[in-house]
């Protein structure tokens, strides 16, 4: 849990000020754009578990922030941190980001405050199954009202005990698979899902490079090969970005900041050396692959690009005047308080937001949730009935109202496997979004940075949608 910072905003308000300062430049109703802003309920649930001889009193959270589209969408997070300030500031980002990268779900996230680390995996399996029945009798997760998927803290293992949890209860129901995403692949899953949020921050990444006036404004040169990269947690999400930067990109990471202290080698990390490191349970002193200390300043190392990869609120009044990052992109959801941002829009520094930097979870979710109701099998088939498989999951998404580059079909049609699939339906729809921010921005230079443009973005498409239905 990270401790308050004199002088910030609590993580909801500053969402709701970056939402307010989009809204500025909008031609639309202050009314309107209140309902927009709101989110619409939170359920707090305290249940009970008997573990080790005695009865242990959880609270857990499920934040409906806009039901402007069904299923609403959004992670579940296990951690201490968990309230309800955050669930809903988390919940009302959800809300923004399907909107930017067109995928059809309103916007939730939930939340169980706990340690994982304190329990068993027997104990959090219970644990677990019994927050699903409690979300699930209130239709808090429902394939068609309400999809969770992992957040910081769960993972596959936490996707599989729910779905399992929910079936039993709905025996008859052929859509339950759906009713979360995130799942193992011989569970309902897809490929790519795991790796997904990670692999969209480098989709992010390697389209802003493409651009080149917006790499110039960022005081940066030619691609990301050898660019200088610090990352801050190496869970799911900065494990798999740093990855691919490393191996894909030849990035270098210099830094990694864990819980357990920082990792420094100016030649660059070994991420998949340090990540094994990491899974063997070793102190991370002994990891050999570079310098360790304990530091707490090590976001301010100078660095091409910073990767807050953790939690939110990281960079804040304290330390944003100090920080010596080119371009953050932000992997985590708001690492960045409304105050940081604009000490750092007036430093120059250049921020991809977390809406759209971290948009590729909830996209290739998407992917997972349109197989999962189109009941198109799972398994490997072989080669030649992919093509088909391939043409009915793009089908079924173009049904749903998604649009794919030219081209793209015809690429993708003939003989490619799901994780090629799934990995070129993400890439498309990273750039789409990335170019989409970059009109907004362009027909509306007053908003000035990549964030108010992508907010913009966002609730415009909102405020369509409900103009539509006569609001
Ligand atoms: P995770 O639990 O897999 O990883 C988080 C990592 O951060 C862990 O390795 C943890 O040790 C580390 N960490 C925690 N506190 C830290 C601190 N104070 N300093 C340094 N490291 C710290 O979580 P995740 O799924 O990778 O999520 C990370 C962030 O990305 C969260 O903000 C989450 O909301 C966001 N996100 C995740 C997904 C997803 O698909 N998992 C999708 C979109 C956004």
């Amino acid at each position: 849990m990270s401790k308050p910072v004199q002088n910030e905003l609590g993580f909801r308000e500053s969402v709701e000020l970056m939402f307010n300062r989009a809204a500025s430049f909008m031609d639309i109703s202050d009314k309107l754009i209140e309902k927009i802003r709101i989110c619409n309920a939170t359920y707090i649930v305290r249940f009970g578990v008997k573990l080790r001889g005695d009865v242990h009193t959880f609270t857990g959270y499920r934040s409906v922030h806009s039901e402007h589209k069904e299923p609403v969408k959004g992670g579940i997070r296990y951690s201490l941190g968990v309230n309800q300030d955050e669930v809903e500031a988390l919940a009302a980002l959800m809300t923004y980001k399907c909107a930017l990268v067109d995928v059809p779900f309103g916007g939730s996230k939930g939340g169980l405050c706990i340690n994982p680390n304190d329990w068993t995996e027997e104990e959090l399996e219970r644990i677990t199954r019994r927050f699903t029945f409690e979300l699930a009798r209130r239709d808090l997760i429902h394939p068609s009202l309400n999809v969770p998927a992992p957040d910081m803290g769960t993972g596959e293992r936490e996707m599989a005990w729910m779905v399992d949890e929910y079936r039993r209860l709905n025996t008859g129901d052929m859509d339950s698979i759906a009713c979360v995403t995130g799942k193992p692949v011989h569970l309902g899953g897809i490929l790519g899902r795991i790796e997904a949020t990670g692999r969209g921050v480098q989709y992010a990444l390697q389209e802003f490079f493409r651009h080149k006036d917006d790499v110039k404004a960022a005081k940066l040169r030619g691609d990301l090969k050898g660019k200088k990269i610090v990352v801050q947690g190496l869970g799911n999400v900065g494990y798999h970005a740093a990855l691919f930067l490393s191996t894909e990109d030849k990035a270098k990471i210099i830094t990694v900041i864990e819980r357990g202290g920082v990792v420094r080698n100016g030649d660059g990390i070994d991420i998949q050396a340090l990540k094994d490191h990491m899974n063997s349970g070793a102190p991370l002193e002994e990891f050999d692959g570079g310098e360790i200390s304990q530091d707490a300043d090590a976001l301010t190392d100078k660095c091409d690009i910073l990767i807050p990869a953790a939690l939110e609120s990281v960079i804040n009044v304290q330390n944003a005047h100090s920080i010596k990052a080119k371009l953050i992109i932000e992997a985590a959801n708001g690492p960045v308080t409304a105050k940081a941002d604009k000490i750092l829009r007036d430093r120059g520094i250049m921020i991809i937001p977390d809406m759209f930097a971290n948009a590729g979870g909830v996209t290739v979710s998407y992917f997972e949730w349109v197989k999962n109701i189109n009941q198109i099998r799972f398994g490997r088939l072989q080669r030649r009935y992919e093509e088909g498989r391939n043409s009915a999951l793009i089908d079924a998404l173009e049904k749903q109202g998604m649009t794919f580059s030219r081209g793209f079909k015809s690429e993708y049609l003939d003989g490619a496997d799901e994780l090629d699939l799934v990995r070129a339906g993400l890439d498309d729809t990273m750039r789409l979004a990335y170019r989409s921010i970059r009109d907004t921005l362009r027909d509306k230079p007053e908003l000035e940075d990549l964030r108010t443009a992508a907010f913009y973005t966002a609730i415009n498409d909102i405020a369509l949608h409900y103009r539509s239905i006569g609001l």
